[in-house]
């Protein structure tokens, strides 16, 4: 049986060969605080791979602060286009080149019921607009490093969008507002893992997400935390914590349906004064294992145990410590060229 520390050290535990961990890059709600960036889950397998479901605002913060190098990623998943799961797009992309990327960015999204609502439009758009940012940057880093290959998948059913190497990862609809989000399962090994992303109950899950080993879904804050704390009328709370997002009590029910090794909730504000009201209201329904997630949470699954705790990190890391060699070698292309007038201004001239 492996030991483990009470507490995760980033680059001091490696994965054994048939164990899965799975990190809470973020936890919160679509306005990011310090405590809690927006959606976000990475999850590491003992086979090397390693994947991103959903990047939203400030979760690359989180995997910046796990030490692992960008080269390493394997692919990233996006479950819907509200910017609280991709609003870190440019720096999965961008950030990760300067980083130390040197192979095109692997990412993976649903389609939508048109074309424009769609994730191959989205990125399109991303790369028009980050055209100075891209086109300055070729010259100096490995030209590859800006390349993106766009997985688009259909939205609408439940089938295999990826599979390579033994993991197995397909996508089911999510019921959230409008057509085009969807859910996630990573199969690999003999162990399971589903992410909701935003989604109200719904018969989908259990019908994808039954006897998982660890299952996190949605739940926003309780109608009353909503109010008294956010201050929206009543309205407004129900609307976003009820229609639009699970309420914790319903979050329970899908837990209960779904029998789960590990139900873990995130996608609400997780204090000291509102977790206990939010897990009173999952345990109406759900008695089983329960995590209330927070971000740089750990989750160590193997067939004998799941074991959840808090990663320690650093605040002044620098992950670009692997892979100088892939950017030694990568192919460089020519470097635009800055007008007359202002090279010539330079005072240590160097263009
Ligand atoms: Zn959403
Ligand atoms: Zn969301």
């Amino acid at each position: 049986m492996v030991s483990y520390r009470e507490q995760y050290f980033p680059n001091t535990e490696p994965l054994a060969t048939d164990e899965m961990r799975i990190i809470a890059l973020g936890t919160g709600r679509p306005f990011v605080r310090p405590a809690q960036a927006n959606a976000g889950w990475l999850i590491e397998l003992g086979n090397g791979d390693k994947f991103m479901f959903d990047f939203g605002f400030g979760t690359q913060m989180r995997f910046g602060a796990l030490e692992i190098p960008y080269q390493s990623m394997t692919a990233y998943f996006a479950t819907h286009l509200h910017t609280d799961h991709v609003g870190d797009f440019a720096q999965i992309w961008i950030g990760s080149w300067a980083g130390g990327r040197t192979v095109p960015l692997e990412v993976y999204g649903p389609s939508g019921p048109e074309r424009k609502y769609g994730f191959a439009h989205f990125v399109e758009k991303q790369r028009e607009s980050y055209a100075w940012d891209t086109d300055t940057r070729v010259g100096l880093l490995p030209a590859i490093g800006a390349e993106i290959n766009v997985h688009e998948f259909d939205y609408s059913k439940p089938h295999v969008i990826y599979e390579k190497n033994g993991v197995t990862i397909s996508c089911f609809p999510a019921v959230h507002i409008y057509d085009g989000p969807v859910s996630l399962r990573l199969d690999w090994n003999g162990l399971s893992f589903v992410y909701s992303g935003d989604t109200t109950p719904s018969y989908f899950m259990p019908e994808n997400a039954k006897d998982v080993d660890v299952l996190v879904h949605e739940t926003f804050n309780t109608v009353d935390q909503l109010m008294e704390r956010s201050g929206y009328d009543e309205r407004t709370a129900r609307g976003i914590g009820t229609m639009a997002h699970s309420d914790p009590a319903e979050a329970g029910k899908v837990f209960e349906l779904c029998s789960p090794r590990l139900a873990v909730a995130f996608h609400f504000f997780n204090d000291f004064d509102t977790a206990p009201e939010m897990e009173s209201a999952i345990r109406q329904h759900y008695k089983g294992a329960l995590a209330l997630a927070k971000d740089l949470m750990v989750i160590n699954v193997t067939r004998e145990r799941i074991l959840t705790r808090m990663a320690v990190t650093s605040s002044h890391v620098w992950p670009n410590k692997e892979h100088h060699d892939a950017f030694r070698t990568a192919e460089r292309k020519e470097r635009m060229k800055m007008s007359r007038w202002l090279s010539d201004k330079q005072i240590f001239p160097k263009f």
